[in-house]
C-alpha cells in the first residue's frame, strides 16, 4: 500500500455506533490494488455531533464518506447538493466533497441494479415484489423503476408505510403500476405474476428465528429471489428458493457494488470489483470464531 504522505486522501464512514462495518476492508483493499494514495477510516459520530462532523469533512478536506445508521436521512440538511436518486429516496449513503461542496448520493439502489445485472437479470419490463418498506426497500424500488420495471408490488406489515412509499414513488414516476399488500393478505396471485422477489426486511438474519410470512411454496423456476440479507449467506428464503430451482442471490452483491459505486464517485476511476469482492468474502467466510458471531450480527449494511 502506498505510504501515507501529505497528499494522502482520506475517506471513511460515519455512523453510530460503528460496531462492525465491512466497508474499510473493501475500500482499503481497492486503494491498495489500484495504487491510489487514499485511506478509508471509521468515524464514530453521535447524532448530536452530525452537523459538526459534516463541517469537519469540509475543514479537514476529507475526500468523501459513506453514511450509515442512524444518519442516512438526517445528514441531508447538512449537504449542498443531492443526486437524483438521493432526492427521491430521501436518504444518503455516500458523500462526495468537491472543494468544500458536499454532494449526497445513494449508491444502495445503483449497487442493487449492478449486482442484478451481474447475475444476468434485466429488470426491464418485469414485475417486482418487494418485501419491506424501510430504507433499503425504498432504494431498491427507485432503482428498479429507473431500470425499467413495469410493475411493482410492495408487501409489508404496516400498510400506511407502504402507501406512503407508493405515493412517493408515484410522485416521481408516473409510468409504473404499483400495488400494496399486507403480509396478512393472500399473496398467491402476486407470487404467480411476479418475476423478481426481493426481501428488504431483516427477516432471516442470524438468530432472528423469523420466517418470512409469504407463500414460499409458490416460488418456482420463473422467479429470481434476491435476499438483501447476507448474514447468513444462505437464508431460509434462499434455501427454499434454491430447492425449487429459482435463481437466487444474497445481499453480498449489493453491498459490494454500492461500495464500488462510492469508490468511483470519490476517485473518478473504475473500481477493482474483483479485489473488493475477494476482500469481502474472505472477511465474511474466513475464520469466524463463535465469540465473534454476536458481534457480526450487529454488522451495518455498509
Ligand atoms: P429498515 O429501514 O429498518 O426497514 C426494515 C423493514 O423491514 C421495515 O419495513 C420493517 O417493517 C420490516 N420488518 C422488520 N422486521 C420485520 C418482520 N419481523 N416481519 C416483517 N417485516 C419486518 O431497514 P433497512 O435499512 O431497509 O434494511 C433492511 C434489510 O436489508 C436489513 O437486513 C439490512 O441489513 C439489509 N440491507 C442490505 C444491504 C446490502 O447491501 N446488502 C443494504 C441495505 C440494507 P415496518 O415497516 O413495519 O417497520
Amino acid at each position: 500500500m502506498s505510504t501515507i504522505t501529505g497528499q494522502t486522501k482520506v475517506t471513511g464512514i460515519i455512523g453510530y455506533p460503528l460496531v462492525y462495518t465491512l466497508s474499510p476492508i473493501m475500500h482499503n483493499a481497492a486503494f491498495k490494488a489500484t495504487g491510489l494514495n487514499y485511506r478509508y477510516l471509521p468515524f464514530v459520530v453521535e447524532e448530536k455531533d452530525l452537523g459538526a462532523a459534516l463541517q469537519g469533512i469540509r475543514a479537514l478536506k476529507i475526500r468523501g464518506v459513506n453514511v450509515t445508521m442512524p444518519h442516512k436521512e438526517a445528514v441531508i440538511e447538512f449537504l449542498d447538493e443531492l443526486s437524483e436518486e438521493a432526492k427521491i429516496v430521501g436518504a444518503v449513503n455516500t458523500i462526495n466533497n468537491r472543494d468544500g461542496c458536499l454532494i449526497g448520493y445513494n449508491t444502495d439502489g445503483t449497487g442493487f441494479i449492478r449486482s442484478l445485472r451481474e447475475e444476468s437479470f434485466d429488470p426491464k419490463d418485469t414485475t417486482a415484489i418487494i418485501l419491506g418498506a424501510g430504507g433499503a426497500a425504498k432504494a431498491v424500488a427507485v432503482s428498479l423503476i429507473q431500470a425499467g420495471a413495469s410493475e411493482m408490488i410492495l408487501v409489508g406489515r404496516d400498510i400506511r408505510k407502504l402507501e406512503k412509499l407508493k405515493a412517493r414513488l408515484l410522485d416521481n414516476f408516473t409510468y409504473i403500476t404499483i400495488k400494496t399488500l399486507s403480509f396478512k393478505d393472500n399473496l398467491a396471485d402476486i407470487f404467480r405474476v411476479g418475476d423478481l422477489i426481493v426481501n428488504a426486511t431483516p427477516v432471516g438474519m442470524r438468530e432472528s428465528g423469523d420466517l418470512l410470512p409469504v407463500p414460499l411454496e409458490l416460488i418456482s423456476t420463473k422467479h429470481f429471489v434476491y435476499d438483501l440479507v447476507y448474514t447468513p449467506l444462505e437464508t431460509e428464503l434462499i434455501k427454499e428458493a434454491r430447492k425449487v430451482g429459482a435463481k437466487v442471490a444474497n445481499g453480498l452483491g449489493m453491498l459490494l457494488h454500492q461500495a464500488a459505486s462510492a469508490f468511483e464517485i470519490w476517485t473518478g476511476t473504475s473500481a477493482p470489483v474483483e479485489v473488493m469482492r475477494h476482500a469481502l468474502t474472505s472477511e465474511l467466510e474466513g475464520g469466524e470464531q463463535p465469540n465473534d458471531a454476536k458481534k457480526k450480527d450487529q454488522r451495518l449494511p455498509t
